[in-house]
């Protein structure tokens, strides 16, 4: 049986940012991938916002991960030449209940340290944002839009560069605890039993699926997944925005929002959507709510504008109604096992938080 000391379950972003922490600290990495190619599920079905770090309670993973790792992330981009544009975001109100909460939105970032927010009156915000109806706005300067596809592959290639290897088709179907790591068993074309000394289990939506089959592992630490499904309508013709733009939050989300791409598409979403299985299909019918939702910020969305575009799957571990819940990051003081690392509740803000809840995750692996 091969013997090595770290194999992570799941090439998405965070198990790559995580492949080149370790390696680029010295460690031997498998990147074991279910699929055929790194990012297909939840890493490249998002809004591909930098996130500030504005929304999340003061000290929670989610913020501080999110912050710290922004800051990297821009930093990353900007040597390694990841499409990326600092355009900034509104959070725009549009009566005045709503008016009334963006001063605790802004509070709430600030104590996550996210610089530059800026309470705007809506003759300043329309100034910069013609085709915005609001009663005011919340300017967030520090937040971007990035290619997270080219994300990933520079984070692949740094990986691999450092030592680390990704192999496609090979899901990881179990794991047990043995005396100094774990023992993995893979499936796929060529199934093998390998075992190492470090297991992070990053399999995203299938990560507290995958718990379960860890023998050893209380069942205690392992949660329930739900999965909250948020569909994108995308835009047709050209878009009056150059910022991002979004609603004041809603349970369960951020609101139906404006984002672009880094080709200038113009989007809408991501809706919430409670969901009992993977699917990705985008009901048309679900238009009529993003019309409604889009025409309070934007009057002028036209009738016939909006086409249906994709879905990402929220990697819940509450169900509905329940408070929001923070990422769960489960080493070895958590669950007793020393050769396992759990990554679970990874939802937005992964993407922005990933170089930062990486190197946790490496410091973690060193104890
Ligand atoms: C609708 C939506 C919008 C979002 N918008 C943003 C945003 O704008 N900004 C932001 O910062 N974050 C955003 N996020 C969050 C971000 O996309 C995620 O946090 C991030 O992509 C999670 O990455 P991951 O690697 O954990 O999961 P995934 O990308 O899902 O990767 C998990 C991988 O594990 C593999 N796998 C599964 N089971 C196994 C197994 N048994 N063995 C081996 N491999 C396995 C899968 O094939 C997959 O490739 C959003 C999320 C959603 C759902």
């Amino acid at each position: 049986m091969d013997q090595l000391d770290c194999v992570i379950a799941g090439a998405g972003v965070i198990g790559l940012a995580v492949a080149r922490a370790l390696a680029r600290a010295g460690r031997e990495v498998l990147v074991l991938e279910a699929a055929e190619a790194i990012g297909t599920e939840t890493s490249s079905r998002n809004s591909e916002v930098i996130h500030a770090g504005i929304y999340y309670p003061a000290d929670s993973l989610m913020a501080r991960f999110c912050v710290a790792g922004r800051r990297a992330l821009y930093a990353f981009c900007r040597d390694r030449g990841v499409p990326h544009r600092n355009c900034g975001k509104l959070i725009v109100a549009t009566s005045a209940d709503e008016d009334a909460r963006l001063a605790g939105i802004k509070a709430r970032a600030e104590a996550n340290g996210v610089e530059g927010m800026r309470v705007l009156t809506a003759a300043e915000a329309r100034a910069m944002e013609p085709a915005l109806a609001c009663t005011s706005a919340l300017l967030s300067p520090a937040t971007g839009i990035i290619d997270s596809h080219a994300y990933m592959l520079a984070l692949q290639g740094e990986a691999e560069a450092a030592g680390a290897a990704v192999v496609f088709h090979a899901p990881v179907e179990s794991a047990r605890a043995v005396p100094g790591g774990m023992e993995l068993r893979t499936g796929g074309a060529e199934p093998m039993t390998l075992g190492c000394r470090l297991f992070v289990n990053a399999a995203g939506l299938h990560a507290p699926a995958l718990a379960r089959r860890i023998d050893g592992l209380a069942a205690a630490h392992v949660p329930t997944a739900y999965y909250a499904k948020g569909n994108y309508f995308t835009l047709s013709g050209r878009s009056p925005f150059s910022r991002l733009i979004y609603p004041v939050p809603v349970p369960g989300g951020l609101g139906v929002h404006l984002t672009i791409d880094l080709g200038g598409q113009a989007r809408f979403g991501p809706d919430v959507e409670w969901v009992d299985q993977l699917d990705y299909r985008v009901d048309p019918r679900r238009a009529d709510g993003f019309y409604a939702a889009v025409r309070r910020y934007w009057p002028g969305l036209r009738d016939g504008a909006l086409q249906p575009g994709y879905a990402g799957i929220r990697p819940k571990i509450v169900p509905r109604g329940a408070p929001a819940q923070d990422f769960v990051i489960q080493g070895p003081r958590e669950h007793g096992l020393p050769g396992l690392i759990n990554l679970f509740g990874i939802e937005s803000p992964g993407l922005t938080a990933s170089l930062a809840l990486a190197d946790h995750v490496a410091a973690i692996a060193a104890e």
